[in-house]
């Protein structure tokens, strides 16, 4: 008698640890999709789904379902999302996989001064294309989008740089990291360095060296990013801005200092990458 076959329904310590793994994970990365696993699993026992494969599927539909859903419940909650499906105007959510996982959630306030950014942005360097990043989850304050622990409240958003190709031409609508995140700007020698020599281990500030080689060699496009970042410390003021991240030595280099315009400490993300903005409450 081998022991391999004692419990071929899969309801093992293992199964249940994958099983509770898998929640953690899925609530983690979009918030509703642990609850739509659960619901799977529910949904296929009663049905006597037995297949992978078809468990897989009833996730999938009903993973589906609970994000259009979110779309239709979220605002009632206080929260709008930013569309992914808008490509042709001047603000844009940089891939699909945003709105899939959930995370292009903000208050009606902040789609207000992105709206306007963008449009600003637009007018000002004709043909640009503001690209939104990471936003809030739809429901709860005080569940934290990650690896972004202020994105808590729906009043946080995360704004792409604006980059030049190679021959000096603006770059629209797209990153130098596929995400839009990692791709760091190297601060040049003698710039503002709050965290060097530091080493935490709790911290969210990686680095990333490795991946840097990996990514285009797309130059920040100084004028427009110092250009959004300037509009957020001014006009995005009187529409209710009060934080603008970005790191020192490129707010030093972009020339936007300002009381608006703050640090985010070292054991948040690097932000010589992208631009966050918070409303006030
Ligand atoms: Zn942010």
């Amino acid at each position: 008698m081998g022991k391999a076959n004692k419990n071929p329904k899969g309801t093992s310590g293992w199964a249940f640890m994958r099983r509770a793994l898998l929640f953690v994970i899925l609530t983690l990365l979009t918030q509703i999709g642990g609850a739509a696993f659960l619901a799977g699993i529910g949904l296929s026992y009663i049905a006597k789904i037995t297949r992978r494969w078809a468990r897989l599927a009833v996730f999938i539909c009903l993973y589906a379902a609970a994000t259009f859903a979110a779309h239709a419940v979220a605002p009632m909650f206080g929260r709008v999302p930013l569309s992914c499906f808008s490509m042709d105007g001047p603000l844009r959510v940089l891939s699909p996989l945003y709105c899939a996982l959930n995370r292009n959630y903000v208050t009606g306030d902040v789609l207000r001064v992105a709206d306007a950014l963008s449009r600003h942005m637009a007018a000002q360097f004709p043909g640009t294309v503001t690209v939104a990043l990471d936003a809030n989850f739809p429901f709860l304050d005080g569940f934290p989008l990650l690896p972004h622990l202020s994105h808590d409240d729906g009043r946080k958003l995360d704004i792409a740089f604006y980059y030049q190709g190679p021959d000096g031409e603006p770059v629209n609508g797209q990153t130098r990291s596929p995400i839009g995140y990692f791709a760091f700007e190297q601060p040049v020698a003698g710039a503002p360095l709050p965290c060097a020599g530091r080493d935490d281990l709790l911290t969210f500030r990686w680095n990333f060296d490795v991946l840097q080689p990996l990514f285009p060699d797309w130059r920040l496009d100084q004028a427009r990013s110092g250009a959004a970042v300037r509009w957020l410390a001014t006009e995005g003021r009187k529409m209710g801005v009060e934080k603008i991240f970005i790191e020192p030595h490129l707010a030093q280099r972009l020339a936007v200092e300002n009381g608006s315009v703050r640090f985010q400490g070292c054991r948040a993300a690097r932000h010589d990458d992208h631009i966050h903005f918070q409303v006030v409450e």
